[in-house]
């Protein structure tokens, strides 16, 4: 009879961040076997997105060196015995990670879960172990960690794609363009004539210009400091673009709408921007907050601001319509893409902080 205290472990090969400032060490660690409810998801790709970069520039050398990396993209390669509905070779990209059990969960929303700190900041499952124990780091980041070459997801987090697509053109689909492209579609539901104003034009927030175009939003306008993303805005869908380092924000804007905008996606996460958002805003609009700052309904005249997360998207049903979208060209996220061998994980982090790349996606495997 086989010993059942006896654990199977996977040697994974995965980046960890030992010391904040320090580049990432692609290092050889033991994972644990997925348990019932999880599955073993051998990453093709996988995007970084600011959040990963924010927890490198900011970790604190006396925790728990950690794996980072939430949009993994793969193939499902070990499935637990309780999972139904998934089976082995499958792609899929891996988006964030919630409880399943609570009310809001429940009730389909689980970008409210009530645990949706711990399952996704907690590095750790929510019962508190963590399959990477025996290698002394901690995973399970959005239910994930994939900057590795195998990931542990749950149901819950895991979208099964097409598999006439690229894992490694897919895989930012799980944090940022579903959080900018949510924001338009599902958040604010942004509809034909509406005027909005995107602050800054990285990944979240072209992904929301690009939205806002789909939905025949006008005018659209994007801010940034950085000329050459200003030039993709406007080739993906913004009618009007202001350079925040040499033009007033605010006069522009009033120049070109005549009044105010509807609505604000503010991405930029200063302080400055935020205030400006709202003192640009008509009666009724709406500033939507995608730094994790919480909002307020206490502003006169109808408006207000609220803190949005992933775009109120549920994945398995807002991915496969995004990727519907790109397949019918009117949702060309590629072009913000760049790829880069996982090797090479710490010039990718370097280039998108500097703004050169807007989405770097690593290549981890082969399909
Ligand atoms: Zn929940
Ligand atoms: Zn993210």
């Amino acid at each position: 009879m086989a010993d059942r205290s006896a654990v199977q472990v996977h040697m994974i090969q995965a980046a960890v961040l030992r010391k904040q400032d320090e580049p990432l060490k692609i290092e050889t660690l033991q994972m644990e076997s997925p348990r019932e409810d999880e599955i073993l998801v051998r990453i093709v790709a996988s995007g970084i997105c600011h959040t990963d970069i924010d927890f490198c520039d900011n970790w604190d050398s006396a925790a728990t060196p950690v794996v980072l990396g939430h949009e993994g993209a793969g193939v499902v390669e070990q499935i637990g015995e309780r999972v139904k509905g998934v089976t082995l070779g499958d792609h899929v990209v891996l988006s964030y990670q919630s409880c399943g059990v609570c009310r809001q969960c429940r009730s389909g929303c689980p970008t409210a879960c009530e645990r949706f700190w711990e399952a996704n900041f907690g590095f750790e499952r929510l019962d508190g172990s963590n399959a990477l124990q025996r290698s002394a780091v901690r995973g399970h980041f959005f239910g994930q960690s994939s900057f590795a070459t195998h990931a542990l997801a749950t149901k819950r987090n895991l979208v099964k794609v097409p598999k006439d697509l690229p894992l490694e053109m897919l895989a930012p689909l799980g944090c940022g363009l579903q959080t900018g492209a949510g924001t338009v579609m599902n958040s604010l539901q942004v509809s034909k004539g509406a005027g909005i104003a995107i602050f800054g034009t990285g990944a979240v927030g072209l992904a929301a210009i690009m939205v806002a175009r789909i939905v025949g939003a006008n005018p659209i306008v994007g801010v940034d400091r950085l000329p050459k993303r200003l030039e993709l805005a406007r080739e993906l869908g913004a009618t009007h673009v202001i350079d925040n380092r040499h033009e007033d924000v605010g006069s522009r804007i009033t120049d070109i709408t005549g009044s105010g905008v509807d609505y604000v996606v503010e991405t930029t996460g200063d302080w400055k921007m935020n205030r400006l958002a709202i003192a640009l805003l008509n009666p009724h609009g709406t500033v939507a907050l995608l730094t994790g700052a919480g909002g307020t309904d206490a502003l006169p005249e109808g408006r207000k601001t609220r803190g949005i997360i992933q775009g109120d998207a549920v994945p398995q049903r807002f991915i496969p319509k995004l990727i519907g979208l790109y397949k019918a060209g009117q949702f060309p996220f590629d072009r913000l893409v760049k790829f880069y061998a996982f090797g090479e994980i710490n010039k990718a982090i370097a280039d998108a902080k500097r703004g050169d790349t807007i989405k770097p996606v690593l290549r981890v495997s082969q399909v």
